[in-house]
């Protein structure tokens, strides 16, 4: 199994993967604790993720040559992350919505109708429609204060903060051990 922090695993990953969780999944294609740290040199790892995420249909229209896309889609997307205001946000995802093009469509079915963005496209125009607009749907709905970066060095993976109160600091159990037991230590030695 493909090794990535993300929300997909903590709600135990046996529904399909939101576009919001794929959104997490890309962005910590990099992953500094990670060896190597960028899975993304090749679409191999992102590929395997998106078929275990139960993306399928995603990755098998995955053209080598789509890499160069996807890292740019992924480095707009961390842009979105690291956004000091709303309005930094905004002028980042605003024009990709509108070149992907990102299109609401009503989708029949399991009794009745949902909205989808543009849920008959394949491959990259897929991720590139899909995944700014769960961003920008998660943003109108919660604000930019929900999306985060791990506080725990030297880890920078992303992570959508689920917390009432706004409060998660670390992307995975693993960083949150490493942080308190870095605490821990320092606290010894200053007593
Ligand atoms: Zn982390």
């Amino acid at each position: 199994m493909a090794e990535y922090p993300g929300g997909w695993l903590e709600r135990g990953g046996r529904e399909p993967a939101t576009d919001l969780d794929l959104v997490v999944l890309l962005l910590n294609s990099f992953d500094l604790l990670a060896d190597p740290p960028d899975r993304l040199t090749d679409l191999r790892w992102f590929s395997e993720v998106l078929t275990e995420v139960g993306h399928d249909e995603i990755a098998r229209s995955l053209r080598p040559s789509d890499l160069n896309d996807v890292r740019e889609l992924r480095e707009a997307l961390r842009a979105v992350f690291e956004a000091r205001s709303a309005e930094q946000a905004v002028a980042t995802l605003n024009p990709m919505l509108r070149d992907a093009p990102a299109i609401p469509q009503l989708v029949e079915g399991g009794g009745g109708l949902t909205l989808r963005v543009s849920p008959e496209a394949r491959g990259l125009a897929a991720l590139e429609a899909r995944l700014p607009a769960a961003l920008a749907s998660h943003l109108a709905d919660q604000g930019v204060s929900r999306l985060g970066t791990c506080a725990s060095p030297p880890c920078e993976c992303a992570f959508i903060d689920h917390t009432r109160g706004s409060t998660r600091r670390y992307c995975c159990a693993p960083c949150n051990d490493r942080a308190a037991a870095r605490l821990y230590r320092e606290r010894r030695r200053a007593s």
